[in-house]
């Protein structure tokens, strides 16, 4: 076990972002636990790195929507005190429209971006807060707040784990935990072709290398940010939005209906 960084644990860590993520966290030290169905891919993945770095890299296959498959992942967290970081990354999008989309294929994305996130952060924070030490990267995405881009369930299960986000940074303030919320733009990833549009279909001004989302996700670590967008070139766009945000919420419960509610 590597004492100074610990282990990090990558949810869909076979291809795209948590490969990279995966590459990057064993390059700073981490060892590592890879996490997604396909065995031979995570084993392939975990071997390059292996060989790369020469950490300790370990497979953990499972399906994240399967509940007793999931529970092994979560006991993983749970008992293992080497745990130090954990990347919800695994997900699944759609660009389907509400009157194409099929329902059960939504179900199954809700199981995966929403059901499986929180239930694997809710298997490691008490662990993290008994050890006053841990932190967890949640990745979301742009449609988290422009839920009117891509399929609306999808968007909707971002804007799950943005605000699932803010409320854990919120509620683990002062206990040693940290929480980074990633919202990734367009990733040239194999994310767009399980989604239903080839990633080549989008104009290439929009569309980041995933090498270069990860790295710069990964810099916003290093800033102790809470909510990196690597594609957002004016900060303080995010900025005023959470300060609206902000400024709203103290109003946003009265005892009385406002003015323009009331009968005439
Ligand atoms: P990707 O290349 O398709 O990777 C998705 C990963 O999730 C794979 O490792 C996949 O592995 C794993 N996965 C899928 N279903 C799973 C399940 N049921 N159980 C366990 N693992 C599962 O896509 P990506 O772009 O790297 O996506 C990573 C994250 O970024 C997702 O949360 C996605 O929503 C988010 N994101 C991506 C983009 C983008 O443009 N690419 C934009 C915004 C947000 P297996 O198939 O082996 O299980």
């Amino acid at each position: 076990m590597n004492e100074a960084k610990g282990t990090a644990l990558i949810t869909g860590a076979s291809s795209g972002i948590g490969t990279l993520y995966a590459d990057r966290l064993a390059r700073q030290g981490y060892d590592l636990i890879l996490v997604a169905r396909n065995a031979t891919k995570l084993e392939r993945v975990a071997q390059a790195i292996r060989k790369a770095t020469g950490r300790q890299i370990d497979t953990l296959p499972a399906d994240l929507a399967n509940p007793a498959e999931l529970l092994l992942v979560e006991a993983r967290l749970a008992n293992e005190r080497s745990i130090t970081l954990l990347v919800n990354n695994a997900g699944i999008g759609s660009t389907a429209r509400a009157l194409d989309a099929d329902v059960d294929t939504m179900s199954a994305m809700v199981s995966l971006n929403v059901e499986a996130l929180m239930r694997l952060t809710y298997a490691v924070v008490p662990a993290f807060v008994a050890r006053g030490r841990g932190t967890i990267v949640n990745i979301a995405s742009i449609v988290a707040v422009a839920p009117e881009v891509l399929n609306g369930v999808y968007g909707g299960s971002k804007a799950f784990v943005l605000a699932f986000s803010q409320n854990l940074r919120h509620e683990l303030d002062g206990t040693g935990v940290g929480v980074q919320v990633v919202l990734p733009g367009a990733t040239a990833t194999d994310f767009w072709d399980i989604a239903g549009t080839p990633v080549e279909h989008l104009p290439g001004e929009i569309v980041m290398r995933a090498d270069q989302f990860v790295d710069a996700a990964l810099t916003g670590l290093a800033r102790g940010e809470f909510a990196t967008i690597p594609s957002l070139h004016d900060e303080s766009r995010w900025a005023a939005f959470e300060a609206a945000r902000q400024a709203m919420a103290g109003e946003l419960s009265t005892s009385t209906p406002a003015a323009r509610y009331l009968a005439a």
